[in-house]
């Protein structure tokens, strides 16, 4: 009988009151149970919530730079357990080990910064226009934070949310993805284990239709961070805006690779094949664009679906794998609409386009690395997210036509320009619509002391990561002390 997992509630780990379980299964073999997990009920949210506000009430009065010790802590433990997390990671989310360790390592990273930034969380003085008095401006802690995160990754992502919404003194209810509940279990004992105290943290999991929802809609939560797809961030976005709630939202992307003519052919090869074959494509930074010069498109392509053809499949636990799984049937089976999308609107499939032959990979949920040749700007395999290992290749004349097709799509969050001509870089720099670019660097390749986020449908104006995600974890408040014992009235008792 597979394991029972729990929620953690009020500072214990308790079962749902449903009594109703949602299976985890290793995407890469499913007949591996991992482990049975709480579909939660909304009607279980109020204990959790008055928990948390009471977390709050203690959390946001330590001392900031002590909140820091505890997240050093939870440093030093994900190091220790580095090894073990990522392989929980990979045995639920299917990608291959050294990239759940980097998905460790980006938390190890953000925790040590958070940890830092306890002796920092600055505010600034100004100088008064009054004679006597001081004025300045610092930051509070808002309150419980509700924390809804993706499957991609399991222990990253929701380590930009949580450490920074707790170093700053808030308490959080942590929903993670029903495809990766393990990885967030064992997240929430690290955090105990570093010593948070218990009602700081409550993990419920389940549903994005029943406690997802409910936590966005419950008065007792002034503040959200989500990621994941447009779509259900949007329906977040409705329903925050109505309640007045403070809003996070990282979503879906479009990103592409532009390869000009006068750039390292063989550094822009192993950046796409690593942009977008990595995770399986399920990165919202993956690319799923390629931008090819004519001059030197054909001998490119040719030579990317060599190589897509020889990466490997497989379990992302076992030596020697390149690719693992999709996270699950449906997300398969979008790919193939695609591929058949992309064929109706005049698309070639130059390589892959469907589920590998092999028998060892029949119990998985293997895809293909695809390459699509022959796309159109206005397609939409342009156009839309796949969220699969399916990179539509665009071919393009001058710089200013590939600034054009990587600019037109509704996402913004990454992209990247392969070139030596410095004049060229720069214009990707500025004028590409992305929150990030790259220069001769796939479209991945995010770290933690950096913002992070997109622009139009990826996100709202807030950035993960770096100093600026401190802003949004806490409130400005501005302080006047007159000390020159007189009324004085601003912009009335100036003497100058
Ligand atoms: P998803 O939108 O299906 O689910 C994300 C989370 O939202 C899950 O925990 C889910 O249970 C919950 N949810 C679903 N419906 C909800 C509702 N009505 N109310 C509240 N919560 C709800 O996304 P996914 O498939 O897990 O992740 C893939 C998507 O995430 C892709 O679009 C990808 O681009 C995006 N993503 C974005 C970033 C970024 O930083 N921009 C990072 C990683 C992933």
């Amino acid at each position: 009988m597979a394991e029972k997992f729990l929620n953690y509630v009020a500072g214990e780990w308790v079962a749902p009151a449903t009594g109703e379980y949602i299976e985890n299964r290793n995407p890469a073999r499913t007949s591996d149970l991992i482990g049975l997990f709480p579909d939660t009920g909304a009607a279980e949210l109020d204990a959790a919530v008055a928990s948390a506000q009471r977390g709050f009430e203690r959390w946001s009065r330590t001392p900031a730079p002590e909140r820091g010790l505890v997240l050093k802590a939870a440093g030093d433990l994900l190091t220790r357990h580095k090894e073990d997390l990522a392989r929980t990671a990979t045995r639920e989310m299917g990608k291959v080990l050294d990239e759940t360790r980097g998905d460790v390592q980006e938390a190890i990273d953000t925790a040590y910064y958070a940890a830092v930034e306890g002796r920092r969380l600055f505010g600034r003085t100004a100088p008064s226009e009054l004679r006597s008095k001081w004025a300045m401006s610092f930051r509070r802690p808002i309150g419980v934070f509700g924390i809804i995160t993706p499957f991609n990754f399991p222990v990253a992502v929701p380590s930009w949310k949580i450490f920074p919404a707790l170093l700053c003194g808030n308490s959080i209810i942590y929903k993670p993805s029903e495809d990766v509940p393990h990885s967030a279990h064992r997240f929430v004992e690290i955090l105990l284990e570093a010593g948070l105290p218990p009602e700081c943290v409550q993990l419920l999991h389940g549903r994005g239709e029943t406690i997802g929802r409910a936590i966005v809609e419950h008065p007792g939560i002034p503040g959200l961070s989500f990621t994941g797809s447009t779509e259900t961030g949007s329906r977040i976005g409705e329903v925050a805006g109505r309640l007045h709630k403070r809003l996070s939202l990282e979503m879906g992307g479009k990103n592409a690779q532009i390869v000009m003519s006068d750039a390292d052919l063989d550094l822009a090869l192993e950046g796409v094949l690593w942009g977008a074959f990595g995770t399986t494509g399920q990165r919202c930074t993956a690319t799923s664009r390629l931008l090819v010069q004519n001059e030197v498109h054909d001998e490119f392509v040719e030579k990317l679906c060599y190589e897509a053809r020889s990466l490997r499949l497989g379990d992302g636990q076992e030596a020697g794998v390149d690719v693992g799984p999709l996270i699950h049937e449906a997300a398969r089976e979008k790919c193939e609409r695609y591929i058949a999308i992309a064929r109706e609107e005049g698309a070639t499939v130059a390589t892959g386009g469907g589920r590998p032959a092999e028998s060892g990979l029949a119990d998985g949920w293997f895809f293909e690395p695809t390459v699509l040749a022959g796309v159109e700007r206005e397609h939409r395999a342009a156009r839309e997210e796949i969220f699969g290992p399916v990179l539509s290749v665009i071919r393009f004349d001058t710089i200013d036509e590939a600034f054009d097709i990587n600019n037109e799509v509704p996402y913004g969050l990454s992209s990247s320009i392969y070139t030596r001509d410095v004049t060229a870089s720069f214009r990707a720099v500025e004028e590409l619509d992305n929150g990030i670019t790259y220069v001769n660097a796939p479209t991945i390749g995010a770290e933690a002391h950096l913002p992070f986020g997109g622009v139009k449908n990826t996100g709202n104006g807030h950035r993960e990561g770096g100093w600026e995600v401190y802003e949004f974890y806490t409130e400005t408040k501005v302080a006047y002390v007159d000390y020159s014992g007189t009324l004085q009235r601003a912009q009335i008792d100036v003497d100058w």
